[in-house]
């Protein structure tokens, strides 16, 4: 079956055409500025990337283009619709309502909209999807996967705050976790690779891209994460804070005259890597080039970066009393040498012992870690539109 693959924001959305058979992707894309005035960049298999600038007033007109970019006859991956089997949407809150993938029906639909108020910026655009997608394909099934679902298995001591119990009772105020589809496919993948069964090994998964997040995996369940109720909470990010003492709000707040919006965009945009190099970059090929010039800032960035992993794979190796598997994957933990070197130098206490041939390889799955290292670390490449066309299949 062939499963169009959809991941949609406010002003844009993402697709990629997967054959679920031989899970290859058969055509791939990107609908940008919907709304203002509209471009799409299509790429079949094998084909050259094409840029169209396009007028999408709404995301229903961003789906037609798509839909008449994956049937055209000469770029075109498929004849019609009839041969597109199902679409798979990324939704990113399921709140505590969905701990798996579901069939997208009414009162799915009702119940995430229930979880607007968790993931505003990012729920309504899914549900917009949604229906775009309905409106053109009424006849497809399809099937909604969670960024917060497969963390639904985390222990109550896990997710709450330590806050007031009403907030939890009255507003669901606890750690959901995100980046949850990759989570799920890295750490089912590294049981794999290390040849052990899911269900009996502990795993670490750093996932470090733009957005970073680092999860524990005992047995094959999500037990702890690092990012919260939004995925502001844990690991220092591109433009992220990470975890910071609450009260610095009210101190930065006077100082520079800032209200809540003003204080969150400062948390959220001008933070992390970024704020820490005092605005070189939120890009790790930017901030290594930086840092090896001598740019302090740059320098520390990489430091703390580095630093706060290391620290959250030791409390998870607490938490789960053990570690038999740690992962990098996304953007950082895929590509950069360093960030991996660094981190494992913090771990030797596990008797943990890397190749550094094996660790100048990116990109690529491998293990990094030598034959008598306690612990193995590998790289794992993440690919959430594959593990979301998977969980579309298994559903239907
Ligand atoms: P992601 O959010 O997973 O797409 O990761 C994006 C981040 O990964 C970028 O901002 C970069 O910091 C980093 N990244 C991606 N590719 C490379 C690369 N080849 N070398 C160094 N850093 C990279």
């Amino acid at each position: 079956m062939n499963v169009l693959v959809i991941n949609c924001g406010s002003s844009s959305l993402k697709f990629q055409l997967i054959n679920s058979d031989t899970e290859a992707v058969l055509a791939k894309g990107l609908c940008e500025r919907i709304g203002i005035d509209g471009r799409l960049t299509y790429q079949p298999a094998g084909g050259e990337k094409e840029v169209f600038e396009k007028a999408m007033p709404t995301h229903t007109e961003a789906i037609q283009f798509v839909i008449d970019a994956l049937t055209n006859e000469k770029t075109g991956v498929v004849k019609s619709l009839d041969e597109i089997g199902a679409v798979g949407h990324r939704v990113v809150h399921g709140g505590e309502k969905f701990a798996q993938s579901v069939v997208i029906t009414e009162e799915v639909k009702k119940a995430v909209t229930e979880c607007n108020d968790l993931a505003p910026l990012h729920n309504p655009a899914n549900l917009i999807g949604v229906e775009a997608c309905e409106k053109l394909m009424p006849n497809t099934p399809m099937v909604a996967v969670f960024d917060t679902a497969f963390h639904q298995t985390m222990p109550e001591k896990a997710y709450m705050y330590g806050l007031p119990y009403s907030y939890y009772e009255k507003y669901k105020v606890r750690r959901y976790g995100f980046h949850g589809t990759s989570h799920s496919f890295v750490s089912k993948r590294a049981a794999e690779i290390a040849g052990v069964p899911y269900d009996q090994t502990k795993t670490i998964v750093c996932h470090l891209g733009n957005g970073a997040s680092v999860s524990a995996v005992l047995n094959g369940k999500s037990v702890d994460t690092s990012m919260g109720l939004t995925p502001l909470e844990g690991l220092v990010m591109g433009t992220r804070s990470g975890d910071i003492d609450p009260a610095i709000l009210e101190f930065i707040a006077k100082k520079e005259n800032l209200d809540i919006e003003g204080l969150m965009k400062v948390l959220n945009k001008e933070s992390g890597v970024y704020g820490l190099s005092n605005g070189v970059s939120s890009d790790f090929r930017d901030l290594t080039a930086a840092a090896a010039e001598g740019q302090k800032p740059a320098q520390i960035a990489l430091e703390v970066f580095a630093y706060r992993v290391a620290k959250y794979v030791g409390a998870y190796t607490a938490a789960m009393n053990g570690v038999d598997n740690i992962v990098f994957t996304a953007g950082i933990g895929e590509n950069v040498v360093q960030v991996r070197e660094e981190v494992c130098r913090y771990l030797g206490f596990l008797g943990i012992e890397i190749d550094n041939e094996k660790n100048a390889i990116r990109g690529e799955e491998v293990v990094i870690s030598t034959p008598d290292s306690k612990v193995k670390v590998m790289i794992v490449p993440t690919n959430e539109e594959l593990a979301i066309a998977r969980e579309t299949v298994a559903l239907l």
